[in-house]
């Protein structure tokens, strides 16, 4: 199984126009779809009781503990699946190495920005330090909303630069992740992001301190809004939001 994944992924490389095979179970699909009908449907969707401001799953309706303590700095971020199951294995396989696909992630995540947020004009990723980049050969973030971008016509923004490695605190709530990245995120075109509505486009939404970050960044440089769309986001069910297994 291992070994086939792993074929599966040098094959993807060069299969750039058409796809032929379900990036999830291998099956064939026939309509050019990167995922086959049943897995779409297996995917756990975040749909029921999320939080009305930084979109993550949540016991009972309404705001989630963090968001009232403090809230974040994107006017509203949401995820298009809970980080489960099939949902968390393509994050993690598109962190390590199966950079193709950037493509699944946002056909799955083009409807909810087409839903939620009509009113971004632009769209921008989360910078990684160059050293981080170097190390993993690509920035996931960037590919991915890069293809956001494309495919919602959006404008595609590379305004900010990561200037120093954050150390990953991975048990920390929102509160201390914060303060770890304080000041680790630097405008370097100002223009492009005065006045504009910026949609950040990432891969997984943990407790949302990088996003809630980059907007400040982002708003100090004047943008006018800020919000964030992920792929998945970590359910808020534990007290200080632990983040996923990688
Ligand atoms: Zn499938
Ligand atoms: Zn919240």
């Amino acid at each position: 199984m291992r070994l086939f994944s792993f074929l599966r992924g040098k094959l993807k490389k060069y299969d750039d126009a058409v796809n032929f095979t379900c990036d999830i179970c291998g099956r064939e699909v026939f309509d050019g779809a990167r995922v086959c009908h049943p897995c779409r449907g297996s995917l756990p969707r975040n749909a029921q009781n999320i939080c009305p401001f930084c979109g993550r799953k949540v016991k009972e309706e309404g705001v989630c503990l963090e968001c009232k303590q403090k809230p974040l700095s994107v006017k509203k971020a949401r995820s298009v699946f809970t980080h489960d199951g099939e949902a968390a294995r393509l994050v993690v396989r598109f962190k390590r190495g199966e950079k193709y696909l950037y493509r699944t992630l946002a056909e799955l995540t083009v409807p909810l920005v087409e839903r939620e947020f009509p009113m971004c004009d632009a769209v921008t990723f989360v910078p990684m330090t160059k050293r981080a980049e170097k190390k993993r050969g690509y920035n996931q973030s960037r590919l991915f909303a890069e293809e956001i971008a494309a495919r919602t016509q959006k404008e595609f923004l590379a305004p900010v630069i990561k200037q120093r490695e954050t150390s990953q605190q991975k048990t920390l709530g929102r509160a201390d992740r914060e303060k770890n990245l304080e000041g680790c995120f630097h405008i370097t075109d100002r223009k492009a992001v005065k006045d504009r509505r910026i949609l950040i486009v990432d891969d997984t939404l943990t407790t949302g301190a990088t996003v809630s970050e980059l907007a400040n960044a982002l708003l100090r440089a004047k943008a006018k809004e800020v919000y964030a769309v992920t792929f998945t986001s970590v359910a808020n069910k534990h007290p200080f939001g632990l983040p996923p297994q990688e």
